[in-house]
């Protein structure tokens, strides 16, 4: 009872093992044969059986107790009676023509995908690096075509460095669709312009019209690519991008301000962090620093204020008051006279909608920006990709 246990254990399917052979101290073989008396022809589908006869094939298994396993398998050949030709028999778990299990293939998947390099894959499982490669996305396909599910109702989208284009010296990026119901990177695309998002799988996933939340940062093509294929979608604008924006402006007016003969000359000058950093979470001689600084400087003093504004209004809570607030905000802007203050009106007064959905949806682009560190990570460890088919296969398997 157990024998029999143990063989249907180690064995595959329909095989039966007769002997078994040291053949070094880490290599181990079976020899085995199929017990099914016949076989179905597979040119014309007729029973046969009739043996013409039989062929040795060696075929390699998932290692048991750090030992090599290999399978010496006794095939057969049939003869068909009605069409004449001479066929092998089919072995369930071996693919036509491949030397490995699929179950060894999908063990270089599992190693490949926790070793962390894949020379140690080789060494472990004393396989090609060939093999390694091949294999490994061959099984990340497979697995990830069981992940096929129709778009949910909450997406975010972003976009990564994937490489840097050796030709025209320009950086290539990834757009990622996130899955944020699923908690998963849905699909992941070379690109971010309208056409590329277009020419892609993401037209090719069903139930677009199931999304009902969209959260991205502030691009142009992301926001015209949603509108036109997303019908029933709101899109959020993220808020950790329009602080940057107000950030971003205050420190140029900084820059320009810090030239004056009153600030000491140096790289790392600590008031850069002091106006980064929340008002409130300022102590007192640091706000005591920021309040003198501005009295110097009325220009530093008016977009500080703005900035200040903005952090405020994210801590309104109801839609109402906050596009009151908002209203507020972009009507004193428009009264400054800085160019800086009114391209960054125009940004916000362009994207007011999207950044008002927030207090409606409060959804931020925290997930999907996670994954683009995880992105960033697998990038990294396999020492930068060169074929973006492999990246992406990689990337939905890591983050799903
Ligand atoms: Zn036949």
């Amino acid at each position: 009872m157990l024998e029999s246990q143990i063989n249907k254990f180690l064995s595959l399917p329909e095989l039966k093992f007769t002997k078994k052979r040291n053949l070094k101290n880490y290599v181990i073989e079976f020899e085995c044969y199929k017990t099914n008396e016949f076989e179905v022809c597979p040119k014309c589908a007729t029973k046969s059986y009739k043996v013409h006869d039989r062929v040795f094939v060696h075929i390699k298994d998932i290692p048991i107790r750090n030992k090599l396993i290999f399978l010496k398998i006794k095939k057969r050949r049939f003869k068909c009676p009605n069409c004449k030709s001479v066929f092998r028999e089919p072995i369930p778990g071996i693919k036509k023509g491949f030397k490995t299990t699929q179950r060894f293939r999908s063990h270089i998947r599992w190693c490949a995908s926790n070793f962390s390099d894949l020379k140690r894959v080789t060494k472990q499982l004393q396989c090609s690096s060939w093999l390694v490669y091949t294999a490994f996305y061959e099984q990340l396909k497979l697995e990830n075509k069981k992940w096929q599910n129709e778009w949910s109702s909450t997406v975010g989208v972003d976009e990564h460095s994937f490489l840097r284009n050796s030709k025209s010296h320009s950086t290539e990026f990834t757009s990622i669709f996130v899955d944020y119901n699923n908690n998963r990177v849905r699909e992941a695309i070379l690109g971010r312009s309208m056409d590329d998002l277009e020419n892609s799988r993401i037209m090719d996933i069903k139930g677009r019209e199931n999304v009902k939340n969209v959260v991205m940062d502030m691009s142009g093509s992301y926001k015209k690519f949603v509108t036109k294929h997303f019908p029933n979608a709101i899109i959020t604008c993220d808020k950790f991008h329009v602080v940057k924006l107000f950030n971003h402006a205050l420190n140029r007016i900084r820059i320009e301000v810090m030239k004056h003969p009153y600030f000491l000359k140096s790289r790392n000058s600590p008031v850069r962090r002091l106006y980064l950093k929340n008002h409130e979470r300022l102590s007192f001689s640091e706000r005591h620093v920021v309040r003198h600084i501005n009295s110097l400087f009325p220009e530093l003093k008016e977009m500080y204020k703005f900035k200040e504004r903005m952090l405020f209004i994210y801590n309104i809570k109801g839609f109402k008051r906050a596009r009151k607030a908002m209203t507020k905000l972009t009507d004193e802007m428009a009264q400054s006279g800085r160019k800086i203050v009114q391209s960054l009106r125009k940004t916000v007064v362009k994207w007011r909608r999207e950044i008002l959905n927030y207090f409606r949806t409060r959804l931020t682009n925290g997930r999907t920006e996670g994954y683009n560190r995880k992105a960033k990570l697998i990038q990294r460890k396999a020492y930068g990709y060169r074929n973006f088919e492999n990246y992406r296969l990689r990337l939905i398997y890591d983050c799903r």
